[in-house]
């Protein structure tokens, strides 16, 4: 246990879990999450490529750094044992030039995601009226734009449905410019999945799923982060 306190770092009087343990949970709470797992050396690393299957995506495991691809700590369609080394080797560097002192654990290997919309389910605790569940597209548009959604745990049907529809980025989700739409229903069904599981959950205080892939067909959250309270 407190090696686990050690490892997991704090977050606004919280305890952050890492991306394997985070996906975990939300697997739990019937999210789809990519494979991932912790290599903590490079040979680990090759091994699960090999097992998981390439390509792969590889990322840092560190409770210090919060954007791990502003690091320069996230390679994606990584095919190859020797690339999946160099990978490894890359990472660990970058992130020691970008974040010197920040702590490693190691460097997730993790299954690549079919291509679709990336969007954002969050949730945060508001001490009046309890969790908050908050939805938008992935990238600039949330960065910059704020254009999300929210609505207060428990979500009905009817909720999740609105809160897909009234961000101004919909039409992406519908298919833009030819693009496959987007699974409405599994976005719905995730959100409704998330506010059942954070209202039976009171120790989990926040959430930040960003992003999840929104594929033509169901959906996989390949970026997690759990704050435990
Ligand atoms: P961070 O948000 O800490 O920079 P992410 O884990 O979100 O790092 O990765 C950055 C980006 O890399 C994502 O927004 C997504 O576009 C892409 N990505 C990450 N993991 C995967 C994956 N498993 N499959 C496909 N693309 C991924
Ligand atoms: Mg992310």
């Amino acid at each position: 246990m407190a090696q686990d306190d050690a490892d997991a770092g704090a977050n606004a009087g919280g305890r952050l879990l890492n991306e394997v343990d985070s996906k975990r949970l939300l697997s739990e709470a019937g999210i789809n999450t990519n494979a991932t797992e912790l290599a903590r050396s490079r040979d680990e690393a090759v091994e699960l490529a090999r097992r998981i299957g390439h390509p792969v995506v590889l990322k840092i495991a560190s409770p210090d750094v919060v954007h791990k691809s502003d690091a320069g700590g996230v390679l994606v369609g990584v095919s190859g044992d020797d690339a999946v080394a160099s990978a490894y080797d890359q990472i660990v560097a970058a992130v020691a030039a970008a974040q010197p002192g920040a702590r490693v654990d190691g460097v997730s290997v993790q299954a690549m995601a079919e291509p679709g919309v990336e969007v954002i389910i969050g949730v945060s605790r508001d001490p009046q009226f309890g969790p908050l569940l908050m939805f938008g597209l992935g990238g600039v548009l949330v960065e910059v734009l704020g254009d999300v959604s929210f609505r207060v745990a428990p979500l009905t049907e009817r909720d999740a449905a609105e809160m897909v529809r009234e961000i101004k980025g919909y039409p992406i989700l519908r298919g833009h410019r030819g693009g496959p739409p987007a699974d409405l229903d599994a976005i719905e069904r995730a959100l409704l999945d998330l506010s059942r599981f954070v209202d039976a959950r009171p120790d989990v205080g926040e959430v930040d799923l960003n992003p999840i892939i929104a594929h033509s067909k169901g959906l996989t959250a390949v970026d997690a982060r759990v704050v435990l309270v």
